[in-house]
């Protein structure tokens, strides 16, 4: 559904001959492309689950992450694009026409992005420090065609923090979510924007994240009768993401104790924050709301 038959076994081949690097970043070893695929298929279940109503809300704990794996293309830690192929089974499957992504990993989706560029069915909404890796994601990457206006980047500066992601959420998820109205919210839940994270430099705490959660679950509840599915992304300190799932998992079951152990970032500067968040007002229209 989403990645070229021949690059699906070139990659098993790869994992047939021993494992290799797929680019600088992504190496497989012999057992890669069974992870892959678990990492897909387990999303796949966490999927069903929420949409036969066995459950309101899932978290697929897998590894390898894929939102960075294009059609052809394994790169950053990526091989298979697990969210993209979760979006387009739940459109095949469960007779639903509107998919909501949500992408708050450090670095952009680009394999996501292009997947649904031009689709009107799945809305991508990414928030991710920019400049950086992968390079896409500027304000200006709406979609095209069909899907012109079904993608919405929210690129972030160097140094913001719980704040400005926050306003990014409230201020432009909110209002646009409402005017796709999904019947299901995916999410690319990466927890390398926070600030004892070393691959990126943003300045989110854990309490920033379950805020962020904290918006989506009460999206997936007015919108779409409470389906919100999770999927691990990056997330290079571990005691980072233990804590930061963790309180995913609190907000999703109710729980109001949110544990963060590593407290809130010292060094956030907003500078520009505003600026930027008038920019992308003005391109989705929504500066009366
Ligand atoms: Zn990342």
């Amino acid at each position: 559904m989403v990645h070229d038959p021949d690059y699906i076994s070139r990659i098993k081949s790869v994992a047939e001959r021993g494992g290799d690097w797929l680019d600088p970043d992504t190496v497989m070893s012999p057992k890669s492309y069974k992870a892959a695929l678990y990492a897909a298929g387990g999303l796949l279940i966490a999927v069903e689950a929420v949409m036969k109503e066995e459950v309101n809300s899932s978290f697929a704990l897998v590894r390898p992450p894929g939102h960075h794996a294009t059609r052809n293309q394994a790169m950053g830690f990526c091989i298979f694009n697990n969210v993209a192929i979760a979006a387009k089974f739940a459109l095949a499957n469960f007779n639903i026409g509107r998919v909501l992504i949500v992408d708050f990993d450090v670095h952009h989706g680009n394999g996501t992005q292009e997947a649904f560029y031009n689709n009107s069915k799945v809305l991508y909404f990414s928030t991710h420090q920019y400049p950086f890796y992968p390079g896409t994601g500027w304000v200006d990457e709406v979609g095209s065609g069909e899907g012109e206006g079904y993608t919405v980047n929210f690129p972030m500066a160097a140094g913001w923090g719980d704040e400005e992601y926050l306003r990014a959420f409230n201020e432009i998820l909110i209002p646009v979510a409402r005017r796709f109205q999904p019947q299901l919210i995916l999410v690319s839940a990466g927890f390398d924007p926070h600030w004892a994270d070393t691959i990126a430099m943003m300045q989110v705490s854990i309490t920033g994240f379950a805020q962020m959660v904290t918006v989506l679950n009460n999206l997936a509840s007015e919108l779409c009768r409470k389906r919100l599915v999770f999927t691990l992304e990056g997330g290079y300190n571990l005691q980072v993401v233990a804590s930061a799932v963790r309180a995913t998992l609190d907000v999703l079951s109710g729980n109001p104790q949110i544990v963060d152990p590593l407290g809130k970032a010292t060094g956030r500067k907003p500078e520009g924050f505003e600026e930027r968040i008038k920019k992308i007002k003005q391109m989705q229209h929504l500066l009366q709301q």
